[in-house]
């Protein structure tokens, strides 16, 4: 059953109106029609409905009723991703959105190569992001698409980090593993992940982030890329403390 988002509410006479690419792509590339069932979701909430209207420009489907349980985790998980090289970036957005990660903060840190020229270019960047992230909400059947925030700097975590447990995969961490730190602490109710760039994190940032209170931690013995690091930490952190597992 497809699964589709809007911000319009529902009517009167229990109708929802979806306009834009998402009404080509159901009548164009799925080829539904009326009649045909589909997933709503409207404030976070799901509805089972029937396509009532299709046109152009415009689907009217009818809520035949709300879908029960909920498919998002009751932890907030947030990855602050070390901007990587390439299209690393929608692979780590697409796997993590899938693992029910509820906001993405793209890091530059020292060792980041990428440098987004200006303004235009990293709303290039975020408007694609956010269509990756959307079409896995879909696909994952998320019940809230998760936030994509513009690009930030290590200097603006002392503020971004300020609420929860922040945990710090650190290649070089030979102290503590994420295991035995996940089950040494209260069940938080919002986890920061932040993952170093494919150049890993320098000392200093480190100590920066353990200054703000961050839990420096180790993956296991191997070097994982920096977009396995993210998707691997975010399901480490969701199977422990969230629904990852869980029915
Ligand atoms: N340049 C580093 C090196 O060669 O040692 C590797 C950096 S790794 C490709 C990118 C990021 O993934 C690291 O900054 C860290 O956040 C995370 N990471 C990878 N392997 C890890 C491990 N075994 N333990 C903790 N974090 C790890």
């Amino acid at each position: 059953m497809h699964r589709f988002f809007t911000e319009n509410k529902i009517d009167e006479v229990g109708h929802i109106e979806i306009q834009g690419s998402d009404v080509k792509h159901a009548r164009d590339a799925l080829r539904m029609a009326s009649g045909d069932k589909l997933e709503i979701v409207v404030e976070g909430k799901a509805y089972l409905c029937a396509i009532k209207e299709i046109t152009k420009n415009l689907m009217v489907a009818g809520v035949i009723k709300p879908l029960e349980g909920s498919h998002e985790s009751s932890i907030s998980i947030n990855l602050f991703q070390g901007l990587p090289k390439s299209s690393k970036m929608e692979t780590i957005l697409q796997k993590a959105t899938e693992l029910g990660v509820s906001s993405f903060y793209p890091l530059i840190t020292s060792r980041t190569v990428v440098r987004l020229r200006d303004d235009k270019q990293q709303d290039k960047k975020l408007e694609r992001w956010e269509s990756v992230v959307q079409e896995a909400a879909k696909q994952s059947k998320r019940d809230v698409i998760p936030r994509v925030h513009p690009v930030v700097q290590m200097g603006e975590l002392g503020e971004l980090l300020k609420e929860g447990l922040t945990i710090v995969p650190y290649e070089a961490s030979d102290e503590h593993g994420i295991k035995e730190i996940l089950r040494s602490l209260e069940t938080p109710k919002r986890v920061n992940i932040v993952i170093g760039p494919e150049g890993g994190f320098e000392e200093e940032e480190i100590d920066l982030l353990e200054n703000l209170g961050a839990k420096i931690v180790s993956l296991g013995p191997r070097i994982l890329r920096t977009e396995t690091a993210g998707i691997v930490a975010s399901a480490i952190v969701q199977y422990e403390y969230g629904d990852l597992g869980v029915i």
